[in-house]
């Protein structure tokens, strides 16, 4: 996720009730990692925010910033033994800051999941059977699914009283119809193993579509946009009135865009041809097409930044790494504005889409004839804030729109323990 901004106005959040507890702490806990930020529904104000890396690992190391004026960030070193461990750091810290997990005014906990399958269209709050429905989606995600369910039982553990909150990543993209759900293989044995696309990023794509209307000044339901998310992870996603109709992930994160280290779309008979050919196994096909492919495997850096400097000075095959990326971007624009039929905006966000001006220009060039442009100026802009890089004779804006996933996450979860007014 992409680093934390200053306060924004919480504007989907309930009004509390007063001395209702109004702060959500939302948890995104990775295999070896925890991501956490705490926030203040009430105006939407950002308290602290950190990350424990390396957990299970000698090194680990919790980087905690208190995000009250005056504050300032803190580390500690050392090993933390478990997620358990991670958390317990976590609350001292915050603690520390008078914002303890005891306070009174902590309403509940946000989790982001990953899988959600199909039975997740919502938030959720999580009891005995929906853990167990998370624990039965492990098999399409292996990667994600236990560490989010690690986290969820680790703080459920530290506050039990609590509630607690699933966000899924792939919720929004549940209103896919089947056309774009469903790959074109053997029915039967698709729907055996659940094998159809989910999609991913959905709290960031649910997100930058609803900001990308209220930028045009439109309600969400008014508007069709094509959101790119484009961090280290990438996807594309077409929504139609407020609603998902297709987006470029599938049954994995693997589908797609060209990725900082995955490969995006591939021939799947490439996959045979490495097993039978090359003689590699199913373990190292999968590492090589996810962590050893996209732009590190085209040119060997997967930072964005860094590639553009190599492409300034010459470098041929950063040159060639971008272009792939571009013209992979490039035909999903063509084919969400296919599937949409009429594109009202072009959203750019996370890491690459909010600062590499030169992949937008380069995304968009050529498409007049679509009603698509970018103004030189606009999009040379440095800015922290959601704003129009179009032209104002295009038909179509193109729009930088910061993605949140935690004050969506931290939104939704308040919406649904929150009293009703
Ligand atoms: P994720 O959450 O998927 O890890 P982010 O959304 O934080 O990813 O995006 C990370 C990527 O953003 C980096 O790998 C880098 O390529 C890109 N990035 C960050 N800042 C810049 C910048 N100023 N210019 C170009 N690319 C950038």
């Amino acid at each position: 996720m992409t680093a934390p901004t200053p306060a924004a106005p919480a504007d989907s959040s309930r009004a509390p009730s007063s001395g209702a507890p109004t702060r959500v702490l939302v948890l995104n806990s990775g295999s070896s990692s925890v991501k956490y930020q705490l926030l203040d529904m009430e105006d939407g104000a950002r308290l602290a925010a950190g990350l424990v890396e390396r957990i299970g690992e000698e090194t680990s190391r919790l980087a905690h910033t208190p995000l009250k004026e005056g504050g300032e960030r803190r580390e500690r070193t050392g090993p933390i033994a478990d997620h358990a461990a991670a958390l317990k750091a976590v609350a001292e810290e915050l603690t520390a800051d008078g914002l303890g997990l005891d306070s009174p005014e902590l309403a509940a906990i946000g989790h982001r999941v990953v899988h959600g399958g199909l039975r997740f269209t919502e938030p959720t709050v999580i009891d005995d059977a929906v853990l167990a429905e998370i624990e039965r989606l492990v098999p399409v995600a292996p990667l994600h699914n236990p560490a989010n369910l690690v986290g969820i039982r680790t703080a459920m553990d530290l506050r039990p009283d609590l509630p607690q909150v699933a966000v899924f990543d792939t919720a929004f993209h549940t209103t896919m119809p089947e056309s774009a759900a469903r790959y074109a293989i053997d029915v039967e044995t698709a729907d055996a193993h659940r094998i159809r696309r989910y999609g991913f990023h959905g709290t960031s794509h649910a997100y930058v579509s609803r900001e990308t209307a209220r930028l045009l000044g439109k309600a969400p339901e008014e508007v069709n946009v094509i959101v790119l998310h484009l961090g280290n992870g990438a996807s594309a996603s077409a929504v139609r009135g407020g609603r998902c109709v297709d987006t470029s992930m599938g049954l994995t994160p693997l589908e797609g865009l060209v990725m900082g280290t995955r490969s995006g779309d591939i021939d799947p008979a490439v996959t045979f041809h490495l097993k039978r050919v090359a003689g590699m196994s199913e373990d190292e096909v999968d590492v090589l097409l996810n962590k050893r492919s996209g732009l590190i495997g085209l040119c060997g850096d997967n930072d964005m930044r860094e590639i553009r400097r190599r492409v300034e000075e010459g470098d041929e095959r950063a040159a060639l790494a971008f272009d792939i990326y571009i013209h992979r971007l490039k035909k999903y624009i063509g084919a969400y504005y296919a599937v949409l039929g009429r594109v009202d905006a072009v959203a750019f966000t996370a890491g690459v889409g909010e600062n590499a001006a030169a992949v937008r220009e380069a995304a968009v060039a050529g498409l007049e004839e679509l009603g698509l442009a970018v103004d030189a100026d606009l999009n040379a802009v440095r800015s922290g804030g959601a704003r129009i890089i179009s032209p104002e004779y295009a038909r179509v804006a193109v729009a930088v729109v910061p993605t949140d996933e935690e004050l969506e996450i931290a939104r939704q979860t308040f919406a649904l323990v929150a009293p009703a007014p």
